[in-house]
């Protein structure tokens, strides 16, 4: 990780986790999230906060799957992203 990304990652954290600002939770602690784009490609700047919970939890992106996550809560990784970098 070079220093612009740790830059842009300690940015992301500092929003807290973008599902639970989305629910009106307000902002909590939050990990990097890397998401995948088409082709599985790992992109750095590709990153959003999520919550212990949102992230690994039963009730998380890797918990329930991207699907299951976008049905649950209407509403996707990359508006997600969108919204986070928006932020920024
Ligand atoms: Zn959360
Ligand atoms: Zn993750």
């Amino acid at each position: 990780m070079n220093k612009e990304e740790k830059k842009h990652y300690a940015k992301i954290a500092q929003l807290g986790c973008s599902l639970c600002r989305h629910l009106g939770y307000g902002t909590t602690e939050c990990e990097i999230h890397h998401i995948r784009r088409f082709g599985g490609k790992r992109e750095n700047a590709e990153v959003i906060g999520l919550c212990p919970e949102h992230h690994r939890g039963n009730t998380g992106v890797h918990g329930l799957g991207r699907k299951g996550f976008e049905s649950r809560y209407g509403i996707d990784e990359q508006t997600l992203l969108n919204q986070t970098l928006s932020q920024l």
